[in-house]
């Protein structure tokens, strides 16, 4: 059993985590919420593209009041994101929001936080305390800062409890990979609430993908992570297929292709291995096709190091030779090769 199937249940009528529950996907949407017309649609988007859940910035009146709209538009359970006002909070809830993210660290008065929870535990809403290292109270103590990110949300935790709340989920958020795997993994020995993963402001393309992989892999692996947001400078679709392609790699999704391309070497027989390989990938999502498929440039080598994979192509000069399992199916023309594989993808 790993560590993620002994965190405790916490859920709520829309919303489980914990314990065997799959991990969820999530992002946050990009718009200001009062705009709720692209909220909806945004929402819906990344819904439709593998969202278990999204969250919504709640900065005003006019951001809170929308929630019940948004709510009759879409399927998937919505977070509020509440920074400093509690009243926000509060009216979140009100409006049938199925999960708050508060940092208790900017919501500092005892009383204005036991209203929240007073409010939560009447609508049955799960809250996220969300501690994130660039907004921590100045008195917590710790030998680093992975240590401080912990003792703040174990404080918080004890204090939600002494007030009967326990439909709690924790996020540890750190820009720095090693120190979110730090924060999390010595949390996880302390506490059995589920955990939301993430790096918080990781960055852009490639920076920000790379930077989370790195904190979040060893964590996933070592099976620690109930819901997973990965933060890029992007648009939340772009976050969400981040998600599914880490957690497929890691046997956590099942729904996603698996494609493997060569790197290409002085054997390459072919010049559009990265072309073949994007499309094949692009067919495979839209058609939901979740079988192993190569792309390989040469015949020479191509077919033995693409064994593994369902279907395969592999370049040879002026054709390409399409194979299943390591054997060779036919060879066709160049210009056919990715009618005929997608035939094969289909068939298989
Ligand atoms: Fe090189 Fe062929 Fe291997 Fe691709 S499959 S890396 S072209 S030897």
């Amino acid at each position: 059993m790993t560590i993620r199937e002994q965190t405790k249940l916490v859920k709520n009528k829309s919303l489980s985590f914990g314990k065997s529950n799959k991990i969820l996907i999530q992002s946050m949407c990009d718009f200001k919420t009062s705009d709720t017309k692209n909220v909806i649609k945004q929402i819906n988007e990344c819904a439709k593209n593998g969202a278990d859940l999204m969250r919504i910035s709640i900065l005003d009146d006019d951001d809170v009041n929308t929630i019940k709209i948004i709510k009759k538009h879409v399927k998937i359970p919505l977070v509020a994101d509440i920074h400093l006002d509690y009243k926000l909070a509060i009216k979140a809830i009100d409006n049938g929001i199925d999960k708050i993210r508060i940092n208790p660290g900017n919501i500092t008065k005892k009383s204005e936080l036991i209203n929240i929870l007073n409010e939560a535990k009447k609508y049955d809403t799960i809250i996220r305390i969300g501690v994130n290292s660039g907004s921590m109270p100045k008195n917590i103590k710790g030998k680093n800062e992975a240590t401080k990110i912990v003792n703040a949300a174990l404080q918080y935790i004890k204090f939600f409890e002494k007030n009967d709340f326990f439909k709690i989920v924790v996020s540890l958020k750190s820009s720095n990979p090693i120190t979110t795997y730090e924060a999390y993994s010595l949390f996880s020995k302390k506490s059995k609430y589920p955990l939301h993963i993430g790096v918080t402001e990781s960055g852009f393309d490639e920076i920000g993908i790379i930077r989370s992989v790195a904190g979040l892999s060893p964590l996933l692996i070592s099976g620690i992570g109930n819901t997973i947001r990965i933060s890029l400078t992007h648009n939340p679709i772009k976050e969400i297929e981040t998600c599914k392609r880490l957690l497929h790699d890691l046997n956590l999704y099942k729904n996603y292709p698996t494609i493997i391309s060569c790197p290409t070497c002085g054997r390459c027989m072919v010049n559009n291995t990265k072309e073949l390989a994007e499309k094949t990938l692009n067919y495979c999502v839209k058609n939901k096709k979740y079988i192993t498929v190569a792309i390989m440039g040469c015949v020479i080598n191509g077919i033995g190091e693409g064994k593994n994979a369902d279907i395969g192509l592999a370049g040879a000069n002026d054709s390409y030779v399409i194979f299943k399992h390591g054997k060779i199916l036919k060879t066709i023309k160049a210009k056919d090769a990715l009618k005929s594989l997608y035939e094969e993808i289909d068939n298989f």
